[in-house]
């Protein structure tokens, strides 16, 4: 049992990816086929800023699926079951993860909120109920396997805790993870989620620079805070401009 933080992995994203938002923006207002364009586009034929500039144009006119065309998919390692509970509510997504059914967690690794980091006493506390809890799941695995339960895993997890580490696998295309950087690098969010969503976001930027490029919490989308009182400060609060 150790302490782990997480690691945000860019596992792959769909080919060309401006190529295709472009195509499929095109393929709106085109009498033919953009099959006839692709291999154009592949090409280089048509500049990559050309492709920028049509695609950034039409997305400001509120037209935006056929970004949904384009997906990212992540590994996150080391990330707490307390993240994967936030992350599976965004719903436009694909997600596979580690089971607590069929991969035991006698020695789980667990995130230490920064908060408890820094104060001794709650450091202390915090990782004697980790051991004890660790302690626990070994002796109730090892109780329902003896009364030759096959499934010990799946009833001894009950009590791990939010903090035990867990790997997930997503899969979102751009417009659902705009919105969730929207919702997830905002300060409102809670501090494990918001990293995670900013390391995605990073790679997500390094890849599609055209789509990402100005991502980030609704604020800076609005020019406002929607947070009112719970406002970082960052953009003026609603009510108050
Ligand atoms: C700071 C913060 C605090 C939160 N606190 C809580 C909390 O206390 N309790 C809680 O339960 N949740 C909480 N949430 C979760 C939040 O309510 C959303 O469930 C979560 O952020 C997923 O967002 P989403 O629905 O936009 O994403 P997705 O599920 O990916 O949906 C994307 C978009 O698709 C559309 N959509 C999807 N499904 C439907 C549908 N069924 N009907 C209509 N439109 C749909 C919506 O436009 C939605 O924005 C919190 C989130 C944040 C960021």
């Amino acid at each position: 049992m150790a302490e782990t933080h997480a690691v945000v992995t860019l596992l792959t994203h769909t080919p060309d990816p401006l190529s295709l938002v472009y195509a499929a923006f095109r393929q709106c207002y085109h009498a033919g086929s953009v099959a006839d364009m692709w291999p154009r586009l592949l090409n280089g034929d048509i500049p990559r800023e050309r492709q920028a500039e049509f695609v950034s144009r039409i997305l400001e006119s509120g037209h935006v699926s056929p970004i949904e065309h384009v997906s990212f998919t992540f590994v996150l390692d080391g990330v707490s079951r307390a993240l994967t509970h936030q992350l599976v509510r965004h719903r436009i997504a694909s997600y596979s993860q580690q089971s607590q059914r069929y991969v035991a967690a006698q020695d789980f690794d667990y995130l230490v909120p920064p908060r408890v980091a820094e104060n001794p006493e709650a450091l202390r506390r915090f990782n004697d109920c980790m051991a004890t809890i660790g302690k626990t799941y070994t002796e109730l695995k090892a109780l329902l396997e003896a009364d030759g339960h096959a499934s010990a895993n799946e009833d001894a997890r009950f009590v791990l805790p939010q903090a035990a580490a867990s790997r997930i696998v997503v899969t979102m295309n751009c417009r659902s993870l705009l919105n969730f950087f929207e919702h997830r690098t905002c300060m409102r969010a809670q501090w494990e989620i918001r990293g995670v969503a900013r390391q995605m976001l990073r790679l997500c930027q390094g890849v599609l620079p055209e789509i990402f490029r100005h991502a980030g919490p609704r604020c800076e989308r609005l020019g406002y805070c929607p947070e009112g009182a719970f406002s970082c400060g960052r953009h003026p609060a609603k009510g108050t401009l």
